[in-house]
């Protein structure tokens, strides 16, 4: 991938050009039962920013299940595809705040949305989202695939696959993927490496089953980590640190 101005070249030892980060919405919550932390938000932003400023191109998917999930308006008794847009509307909150908090550190940011919001976001073009991400720019996907139905998550797949990045990464609560609740089972232990297949075979709480099997089409790693680790997602960005890589084959 060529270089452009704009986006310094990556630091040495950094193994990953160009990324996409996904954050669910419940990872933004913080202590709260609903909606958004500030200082979580904040927090996150500043791991962003750090990546950024390694030379990495970052692009960022933010679920919205802090505000709304689709599966539980549908629960209630609303149609399923009305529900999923309101939980589609709920990522560009989400997306906007995460833009707001990036822009206050001085970070340049493109929201585009999957639904078009001409008033507050781009609409999604890919060549003009891959154009932001080689001018350093953190382009921020809002609005999911823009299709009921579907998550975030397989928005994050869906994303990282048409932007050619060389990695997605899954910032969650703990340090990757473990074969039990590591908060609930203390015998818990975390795998450094999975399969795609193995992910899939033991329906392991990676993402869902379609942004996996995204993601394995398109050759595209996963990696897991902690995304309240201070400096975490900078440390996995040069193969250190603690997280769950998901890829192809065993290493
Ligand atoms: N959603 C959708 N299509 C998409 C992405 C999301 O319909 O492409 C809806 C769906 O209702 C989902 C909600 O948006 O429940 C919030 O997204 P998600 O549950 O993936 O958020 P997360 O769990 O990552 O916070």
């Amino acid at each position: 991938m060529a270089q452009t101005s704009g986006t310094p070249a990556p630091t040495d030892g950094i193994r990953y050009k160009r990324v996409l980060l996904k954050v669910s919405g419940e990872a933004l919550m913080g202590q709260r039962e609903y909606g958004l932390d500030p200082e979580v938000v904040n927090r996150v932003a500043s791991e962003v920013k750090a990546v950024v400023e390694l030379g990495v191109q970052v692009s960022l998917v933010i679920g919205g299940g802090n505000i709304f999930r689709g599966v539980k308006g549908a629960a209630s008794g609303m149609e399923r595809a009305s529900a999923d847009y309101i939980g589609m509307l709920a990522t560009v909150m989400n997306a906007l705040s995460m833009q707001s908090a990036l822009e206050r550190m001085n970070v340049t940011t493109r929201v585009q949305s999957a639904i078009p919001m001409a008033s507050i976001s781009e609409p999604y073009i890919r060549r003009r989202a891959i154009r932001h991400m080689e001018k350093g720019r953190v382009v921020i996907f809002a609005a999911g695939t823009g299709n009921p139905f579907f998550t975030t998550d397989t928005a994050a797949a869906l994303r990282a696959s048409e932007m050619g990045c060389d990695a997605l990464l899954k910032g969650t609560q703990v340090d990757g993927v473990y074969t039990a609740d590591p908060k609930k089972d203390p015998t818990a232990t975390r795998y450094e490496h999975l399969t795609y297949l193995d992910v899939l075979a033991q329906d392991l709480q990676v993402m869902d089953a379609s942004a996996i099997s995204l993601a394995r089409e398109n050759h595209i790693p996963i990696l897991v980590f902690s995304i309240h680790t201070p400096g975490a997602f900078a440390e996995v960005m040069a193969g250190r640190g603690r997280y769950t890589i998901v890829s192809e084959e065993r290493e």
